[in-house]
């Protein structure tokens, strides 16, 4: 079957006046910026519904699983179209779609025509009634059902005749670009690439900073970084990233403060450098891939230190995710085979044999006078000599 269009549907909960412009602006952009690529296509808002005719050939699985990229579709149905919309015509392609798209013919249906063409010589509810008839007597295996169908055949007749009955479920959530922008802290993980995926998925924007500590970290380690940053922008759209290069203050950490405290110590800098850039680009919150528990630097007493540099609020979406859900939806996204490859990330070297788990505020702060005099400029330094990189899909 050849389908013309897909009539995208969206959840319209607390939709009105001009958020819902907003929304569906958003949804058009992010929907071309998902069939780049594809083929060609008209993405289109006509009364409150938003249409995807394609212009050109294309591959029917890579559209709609790329639609199913979209934050803010709640379903795809996929449309076929029929220009000549005489009765008898559109009775033969309504029967020609019913036959091709369902092999197996027991099921129930109920027709809900509608007419924008109020010329048509049939109303809707005759519409309903005659193409029940006609669809009873062509495919006798068939049944009406009206309060619970199977199949809900819906027909509209507009320029053309729109004709389509299938449902594919899209990801829920809002378009990306309707709830601000946050900073996350993306490393080469499992959780960070999962966090930004799911705070992208309530339609915020995600731009990204990496802490990378060459030569203790390699060129591959911050490709691997790269690569996670490019699959979650196939949900998010481009993620801007940046690279901090953290070896400086690492080593001034790893010289000046006591071992224990060295992740979380170096923690709170990232937090403290993410936060910069954070508002430097008007981002309104930083993300964080963090768990309770998962490890020392993620007990409640760790997370508050981390927590205490922040004005910003910090989003831990996985906050409360076992590891094994956060597994779930790493593969789910396509990003999980990437994160477990073996590339050593910045944390991992400079590990004291037994951290604290429970750090105290106070004696943190204690430790951290000691770089007091080099601390700010270097901060100054990493961020001014970061590279940028615009992470495309
Ligand atoms: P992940 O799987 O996301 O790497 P993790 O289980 O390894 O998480 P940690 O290393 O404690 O946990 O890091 C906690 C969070 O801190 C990460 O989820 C991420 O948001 C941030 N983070 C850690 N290392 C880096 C880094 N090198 N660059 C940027 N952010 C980082
Ligand atoms: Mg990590």
């Amino acid at each position: 079957m050849k389908y013309e269009a897909f009539l995208i549907k969206y959840g319209e909960i607390g939709l009105k006046g001009k958020n819902r412009y907003i929304f569906e602006d958003a949804l058009i952009r992010q929907i071309r910026f998902a069939l780049k690529g594809a083929g060609e296509f008209a993405v289109t808002k006509e009364q409150g519904r938003i249409y995807v005719d394609a212009l050109s050939d294309y591959d029917y699985d890579e559209v709609v699983s790329a639609l199913q990229r979209v934050f803010g579709i709640v379903g795809i149905c996929p449309v076929i179209h029929c220009d000549d919309y005489s009765w008898d015509n559109l009775c033969r392609v309504v029967g020609d779609y019913i036959d091709e798209a369902y092999e197996d013919k027991h099921f129930t249906f109920k027709v809900e025509a509608r007419r924008a063409d109020k010329s048509y010589p049939k109303v809707s509810m005759e519409i309903n009634a005659d193409m029940g008839e006609y669809l009873l007597n062509r495919f006798p295996e068939l049944s009406v059902d009206v309060h619970k169908p199977d199949v809900l055949l819906n027909i509209e007749l507009r320029a053309k005749g729109h004709i389509y009955s299938k449902t594919i479920p899209g990801p829920g959530g809002m378009p990306v670009g309707t709830n601000g922008k946050a900073m996350l802290l993306l490393s080469g993980g499992i959780d960070s690439p999962v966090a930004g995926y799911m705070i992208a998925k309530r339609g915020v924007v995600i731009e990204a900073t990496y802490f990378h500590a060459p030569p203790y970290t390699s060129e591959r380690a911050k490709q691997k970084v790269v690569d996670l940053a490019k699959i979650v922008a196939r949900y998010a759209g481009p993620i801007k990233l940046n690279i901090i290069n953290f070896t400086d203050i690492q080593l001034a950490i790893y010289d000046k403060c006591p071992h224990e405290e060295l992740t979380i110590i170096m923690r709170r800098y990232m937090m403290k450098i993410a936060e910069r850039i954070a508002l430097e680009s008007k981002a309104l919150g930083l993300i964080t891939g963090e768990s309770i528990g998962q490890v020392a630097s993620q007990t409640m007493q760790s997370l508050a230190a981390t927590n205490a540099v922040c004005t910003l609020p910090v989003y831990r979406p996985v906050i409360g995710f076992d590891k094994n859900d956060i597994i779930e939806i790493s593969e789910k996204i396509g990003a999980f085979e990437t994160s477990i490859q073996p590339f050593e990330d910045c944390c991992t070297i400079f590990v004291a044999k037994h951290p604290v788990t429970k750090p105290n505020i106070k004696a943190i702060e204690r430790s951290e006078r000691n770089l007091s005099e080099i601390i700010d400029g270097m901060i100054d330094e990493a961020v001014n000599t970061r590279e940028v990189i615009i992470c495309e899909p």
